[in-house]
């Protein structure tokens, strides 16, 4: 329906007219409760009838569900496709692993609505890879050997990105926010400088794992370890429906941090970025005596890292926009 063309036969009217959509509450008995809905309807501007329009009642249909869901607290159709995203799980396997009969999710994924009870279920495996991950090893056997250890592998994996410090989880989760592609190389460059840029406004790390100084530049471990299958690829990952949410958890000076960051460094490849880390101080030092291919793991200190961008921020203002550009275009004049 488009916003300006409200347009149909009215049964009245006899004859086209135009029509308004209004807001209208109905009450409707489901399993002896009673409820109210907000629900569209379709009124003739001519005699004040209601119209029957194509595509409405659908429309009607779905809002009800929603609101009828929300007022009960049962999770929506796409909550169990996420679940079976995350979890690389069919939705047979599905119900089975969380101890359902064969065919309730398919049911439910059709559009039959979930008792409190399974819905409590599905909801507790939504937030929590221990609790899938406890449902899996209850039900063992019902389930085949594949599609078990398809989802023990999803579950090792979550788990993993939650191994991470809270703080590293929400830098990720908000560059993912404000970034559409992201190669690993190029997140580990941008927390990087996001570590980088934040010692040198704040006085402080914004998170606490530390960096080394691997052949292609400074590499947090840990995130390379949760992303490692993605290569040269950008990162498109089902569990981070999970993270929803989880860059609220930074406060306003970090996610300043984190913007400056995206907005400048953000817009350049993983190569190029590879450049600039290239030639910074505290890469060249500590992979000195080293051939450019020759692995090192050499620890890039934190306060190697603050002394380098207090000094930066000095020479170039690094707490704007334009600071940080002009410090990327003379590093990038600088390797070429
Ligand atoms: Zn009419």
């Amino acid at each position: 329906m488009s916003e300006k063309e409200r347009r149909d036969f009215c049964i009245e009217c006899r004859k086209d007219t135009e029509y308004l959509l209004q807001k209208r509450d109905i009450v409707k008995n489901i399993r002896d409760k009673e409820y109210t809905f907000s629900i569209t309807v379709a009124v003739c501007v001519e005699c004040g009838e209601e119209m029957s329009i194509p595509g409405l009642v659908d429309k009607n249909v779905r809002e009800i569900d929603e609101q009828y869901r929300a007022v009960e607290g049962l999770v929506s159709i796409e909550d169990i496709e996420k679940l079976m995203k995350i979890y690389k799980i069919g939705k047979a396997p599905l119900s089975l692993a969380l101890g359902f009969g064969e065919v309730t999710i398919p049911r439910y994924l059709e559009g039959q609505v979930p008792s409190k009870e399974y819905s409590d279920v599905i909801r507790a495996a939504l937030s929590s890879p221990a609790y899938i991950k406890q449902k899996l090893t209850e039900n063992r056997e019902k389930l085949t050997d594949a599609a078990y250890k398809k989802a023990m592998g999803a579950v090792t994996s979550l788990e993993g990105l939650f191994s991470v410090s809270e703080k590293m989880l929400g830098v990720i989760a908000y560059v993912f926010e404000k970034l559409e592609e992201v190669t690993p190389l190029m997140l580990q460059k941008l927390l990087y400088f996001t570590q980088g840029i934040h010692f040198a406004l704040y006085g402080g790390p914004i998170f606490s794992e530390d960096c080394r100084a691997w052949v292609h530049g400074p590499v947090y471990h840990e995130v390379y370890d949760l992303f490692r299958d993605f290569k040269y690829n950008p990162i498109d990952d089902a569990r981070f429906a999970l993270l929803e949410g989880i860059a609220d958890a930074l406060t306003d000076d970090e996610k300043r941090s984190v913007e400056l960051v995206v907005n400048t460094f953000g817009m350049y490849s993983g190569k190029v970025l590879e450049l600039i880390t290239h030639n910074e101080e505290p890469w060249k030092e500590a992979r000195k005596g080293y051939g450019d291919s020759i692995p090192s793991n050499v620890l890039l200190s934190k306060e190697r890292i603050m002394s380098y961008y207090e000094a930066v921020n000095q020479k170039y203002r690094i707490d704007t926009e334009k600071g940080l550009k002009t410090y990327i275009n003379d590093m990038l004049d600088r390797a070429s």
